[in-house]
């Protein structure tokens, strides 16, 4: 459920008209609620309340809105943050987020980013093999400090999703085999700077079927067994993110919560351990629209080009993942037609939907992209030198820009011109 609803014929962010924001803002810009994060929030930690030992972490996954506002609200809802990047601890830890809510996952940490997280003091550090082990042990050991680890077991389950957002199958990059994992926690409990404390599994992203998760779940809990047996203390049990949102709203709905939440209870009886979660899309996805302009309409050989001016650079997701984003008049006239929508980028590539039956718009007016607050703004680019798209958070009737928009000389002050260029 969202806080963006249309009334009296203008859609509205909670209590604050878009039109409104786009009049004074420009377009492109992403527009978040405040009342769907903290709504979300509150959903999720109540579907895995009272799940493991003690309380439940529930670490937003940053990398799916790292904005330090949306971060802030979130801290303030009760969420930890999974990082996976020293630049997202920073922001982590910016947003007021306590250290011990933060999980630092990723497959290629670097020296300095283990740093950063150590300095940080966080919670653990989710690592995925045994080179990477011996590099934060000794970084740990060069701070005078112990890391908190744990391995990121690939399970080898077929999430079901799109390629390029599965991670848990045996040819993706991501973690160890479980067959290796018991050697790889012998190898890291020998270590000086290393205390063992966790295991984690993340499979992939928009998932819309709970039973490779449960079959993840089921192996990480065979190796939790198999680990205490070996001697290790494992206390914090992270199963990652991955629920789906609905994007297309004629598609049958991804499971709830708390369909996830019972699917969770049955498959971690008996483990005995905290449990961690990594909800990252499923907490920010509908929390965000990317309202845009019309800037022209062209007559096309099958449907009219809605040309807007967002782009692929905006909003990657349709050209990187062929993702599927409702796209809404702002002031809906109750026409319908079929028509392409593209951005003013120079690839064919830059389309967010081909014949696809809408509401009718004409030059000058504004849409909305639905389901744009994850994995969207924070993949922007200046592609085609289009400066970054700004970032406003309503609250009620209260709005604030919470990132600006990135001026052409912004986008173009980090550059260098060498001396043979400028003699
Ligand atoms: N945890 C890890 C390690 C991830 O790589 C991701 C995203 O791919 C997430 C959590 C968040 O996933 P989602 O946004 O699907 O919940």
């Amino acid at each position: 459920m969202d806080h963006f609803s249309v009334r009296d014929g203008r859609m509205f962010a909670e209590d604050v008209p878009l039109d409104a924001i786009a009049d004074a803002v420009g377009t492109p810009v992403y527009v978040y609620s405040t009342a769907t994060l903290e709504r979300h929030a509150a959903v999720f930690r109540h579907a895995v309340a009272g799940l493991g030992r003690g309380e439940p972490l529930v670490a937003f996954a940053v990398k799916a809105n790292p904005n330090g506002a949306v971060l802030a609200t979130l801290g303030r809802a009760g969420l930890g943050a999974d990082v996976v990047s020293g630049g997202e601890v920073a922001r982590a830890v910016a947003a007021g987020i306590p250290a011990d809510r933060i999980l630092f996952s990723g497959v290629g940490k670097t020296a300095a980013e283990m740093r950063i997280g150590l300095d940080a003091g966080i919670l653990q550090f989710n690592l995925e093999s045994e080179e990477e082990a011996q590099l934060l042990s000794q970084v740990a050991v060069d701070a005078g400090r112990v890391a908190d680890i744990a391995f990121r077991i690939n399970p080898d389950v077929d999430a079901g999703t799109h390629a390029k957002i599965s991670t848990g199958r045996a040819d993706n990059k991501f973690g160890i085999p479980a067959a290796e994992a018991r050697a790889a926690y012998a190898a890291a409990a020998a270590l000086p700077g290393l205390r063992v404390t966790g295991v984690t599994v993340h499979i992939g992203s928009q998932l819309f079927d709970l039973a490779p998760l449960e079959a993840a779940f089921g192996r990480l809990g065979s190796l939790i067994a198999d680990l205490r047996q070996n001697g290790h203390d494992i206390a914090l049990a992270d199963l990652g993110g991955g629920l789906g949102v609905p994007y297309d709203p004629a598609l049958p709905p991804p499971p709830t919560p708390a369909d996830y939440g019972a699917m969770v209870a049955r498959a971690t009886a008996g483990w005995d351990v905290r449990l961690a979660f990594e909800p990252g899309r499923l907490i920010v996805g509908n929390a965000g629209v990317l309202l845009a302009g019309v800037v022209r309409v062209k007559p096309g050989a099958e449907h009219p080009w809605v040309i807007v001016d967002a782009g692929m650079n905006d909003l990657i997701r349709p050209s990187l993942y062929d993702a599927w984003h409702d796209i809404r008049a702002v002031r809906p006239s109750g026409d319908q037609w079929t028509a392409n929508v593209v951005g003013p980028v120079c690839e064919s590539g830059d389309t967010f939907a081909t014949g696809r039956d809408m509401d009718r718009v004409a030059a000058g007016d504004r849409v909305a992209f639905m389901t744009a607050g994850a994995y969207a703004a924070t993949m922007a680019s200046t592609y085609n030198s289009r400066p970054l798209t700004p970032e406003v958070l309503v609250s009620g009737d209260r709005w604030a820009i919470v990132r600006e928009r990135q001026s052409v000389e912004e986008m173009i002050a980090p550059e260098r011109r060498p001396e043979w260029l400028t003699a």
